[in-house]
């Protein structure tokens, strides 16, 4: 498989060197040259595969040769580890749970594939005397990504990893996540905010001096290996759907919409679904496109569901790629709403006392997205995605609920150990020096 840019502008590279560049050189996003078809028997006989052999025979073909069977599928096998449970809240609403991960979010999916996909790249890697034999990862956070991006790196030999967040601006859960693990992670709090971070982080892959000594690239939701793998757990859904004659809808939380682009991709290849819901938040840029056409990047607003608190969403130009720019089409196979904090907060209230359920803020808003859709399409029935474990915003749900929500055990260990960390102030120059040093 190669991969073209979006912009156009750039050399056609294979899926290794896609995975090591993460951006084209255009600034554009790479997109696979055509989108793989696949078996019939898969798809007609999905509940006889693991998890494992539905995963590989997905990726196969994104990979090519850049990596051999066996590895690929041991790269895999480690990937989807753990239980993704479809669970049925009621009548028409099930949830796919992608929170059994181990930083309790979906985004561990595609930092497990991407970070071991790299860690097998480097050790092959023929890159320049000067340069050492590592990889340096640098990534800035506003909380989730970096915890994912942490773990999944973790222990992998030959990638170094960095991550920048904002001193007291992340949760209590999410900094233990990202400070506490050492070895090949360093994490850096930075007195200042995620956006200062993230100015950091850019400045320093155009500076001339780290790129002569390291070799840095990012672990950004664009890279290929962090997209591609989240088309997993769509098949997963579909293997664990009772109803085969009639597709499921998906509603997907989506904020800068890699996800639900993922998953639009497993359709066009032959999964079948009937509908795509992207539920937003008040950033409503993809609500607003999809009524007026016109693709309107708007300032961030601040909601619950801040996974999702994006103003210019990087990955819906790939959606628009999947269906060739043309819209009627696009709009007969998505639709989405745009959900105020206040109907969030009501939605979590309402599934709990109806339905026993604990839905995150996130998932809370795919599910009135949903409902929203399936009350105009009564004769269809569907799933949201649970992209994060309410635990994460244990402020936000625990006021809903009305009471304390019960801890993870794996969780309730990471509180007790240490706080590893380097503090630093908002300054490039001290991130430089802490890179070189
Ligand atoms: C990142 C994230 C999202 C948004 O996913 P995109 O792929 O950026 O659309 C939704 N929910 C949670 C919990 C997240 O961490």
């Amino acid at each position: 498989m190669k991969y073209y840019s979006t912009n156009k502008q750039s050399p056609i590279v294979d899926f290794r060197e896609a995975t090591i560049k993460g951006q084209a050189p255009d600034k554009g996003l790479f997109f696979p040259e055509f989108i793989p078809q696949l078996e019939k028997s898969l798809i007609e006989n999905i509940a006889d595969f693991s998890n494992e052999e539905i995963a590989f025979r997905v990726i196969k073909p994104y990979v090519g040769n850049a990596i051999a069977d066996e590895k690929l599928f041991q790269i895999v096998s480690e990937t989807v580890n753990f239980p993704i449970p479809l669970v049925k809240i009621n009548d028409s609403i099930s949830s796919l749970e992608l929170f059994h991960g181990p930083t309790l979010a979906f985004k561990d999916i595609g930092a497990r594939f991407m970070s071991r996909c790299l860690g097998h790249f480097v050790k092959d890697a023929v890159l320049t005397p000067l340069r050492t034999r590592k990889i340096t990862v640098l990534v800035a956070t506003s909380g989730d990504t970096g915890g994912a991006v942490a773990n999944g790196f973790y222990g992998v030999d030959g990638v170094e990893v960095v991550i920048l967040y904002p001193s007291g601006k992340v949760s209590p859960v999410q900094e233990k996540q990202l400070t506490t693990l050492s070895k090949n992670i360093k994490a850096l709090e930075v007195e200042g905010t995620f956006d200062d971070c993230q100015q950091m982080v850019k400045q320093a892959f155009t500076d001339k001096d780290i790129n002569d000594k390291l070799f840095i690239t990012s672990a950004n939701s664009i890279n290929v290996a962090r997209w591609l793998p989240q088309q997993f757990y769509y098949f997963f859904a579909y293997k664990q759907w009772a109803d085969k004659k009639s597709p499921p809808v998906i509603s997907v939380p989506s904020g800068n919409f890699g996800n639900i682009c993922a998953g639009m991709l497993a359709m066009q290849s032959g999964l079948p679904i009937q509908h795509f819901i992207a539920a937003c938040n008040v950033n409503d840029i993809v609500t607003d496109y999809l009524q007026t056409e016109i693709l309107k990047p708007k300032q961030a607003v601040a909601t619950l569901s801040n996974a999702m608190d994006v103003g210019n969403p990087s990955n819906f130009v790939r959606i628009l790629e999947i269906f060739h720019h043309q819209s009627p089409e696009l709009k007969s196979k998505l639709s989405s709403y745009s959900i105020t904090d206040a109907e969030t907060t009501a939605t979590i209230k309402e599934v709990y006392q109806r339905d026993n359920y604990v839905l995150d803020p996130h998932g809370a808003v795919g599910y009135l997205s949903l409902q929203r859709y399936l009350q105009s399409h009564r004769e269809q029935k569907g799933i949201l995605l649970e992209t994060a474990h309410p635990v994460k915003f244990p402020d936000a749900v625990e006021s809903c609920i009305g009471k304390p929500i019960d801890i993870p055990t794996d969780v309730q260990s990471i509180m007790y150990k240490e706080k590893k960390s380097t503090l630093i102030n908002a300054n490039y120059k001290e991130l430089k020096a802490f890179l070189l040093k």
